[in-house]
């Protein structure tokens, strides 16, 4: 396992992305929707960046089990979402890779009446993202590696480090 993002550097990168997400919503009531487990750090960590109105709640996706980064059938679980309508909507996920997730989400919340879904990820794995999507806003490309931190799991693990750290075989 080696580090591959350190904590400084994702402060840094978070603070800008609060920075500009503030900036780009002048005032209007925003709804951070974030993606459980993975998303739950940068969550904490981005809405305490923005400084206008702000809810707050989770949506469980799960289309990844283990180790690969292939895409299932995509469960999501919404049944307890608020009332969207007219919202503007933050969705919040730890990593896109595929885009299978975010865009299905986003699908999900636009039928639920927001008034705009935008997408934040920490991570992007720009070569394996499917050509006709991309996020709103990020704070690093990555190569297409397995990484755990941050938010991010192998098996439950590993959420809980500061940093964001590659696993290699060995630590499989
Ligand atoms: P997508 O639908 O964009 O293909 O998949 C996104 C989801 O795959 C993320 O929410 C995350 O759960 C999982 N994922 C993709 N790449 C990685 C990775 O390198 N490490 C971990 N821990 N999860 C990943
Ligand atoms: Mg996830």
């Amino acid at each position: 396992m080696y580090k591959l993002i350190d904590e400084p550097e994702i402060r840094r990168q978070v603070a800008v992305l609060g920075e500009r997400i503030s900036g780009e919503l002048q005032d209007r009531p925003l709804t951070v929707v974030g993606v459980l487990t993975g998303s739950i750090v940068l969550v904490a960590d981005v809405i305490r960046q923005i400084e206008t109105p702000v809810q707050v709640d989770f949506v469980r996706a799960s289309s990844y089990r283990g180790r690969t980064t292939r895409s299932r059938d995509l469960t999501v679980d919404a049944v307890e979402l608020p009332d969207l309508s007219g919202r503007d909507v933050l969705l919040v996920d730890d990593i896109l890779d595929t885009g299978r997730t975010l865009r299905a989400l986003a699908e999900l919340l636009r039928s639920r009446g927001a008034a705009s879904v935008r997408t934040a990820v920490l991570l992007w794995k720009r070569d394996r993202t499917e050509a006709d999507f991309q996020p709103d806003y990020f704070c690093f490309a990555i190569p297409d590696v397995f990484v755990v931190g941050y938010g991010l799991d192998y098996d439950g693990d590993y959420r809980h480090l500061p940093y964001i750290a590659v696993l290699e075989p060995d630590d499989l």
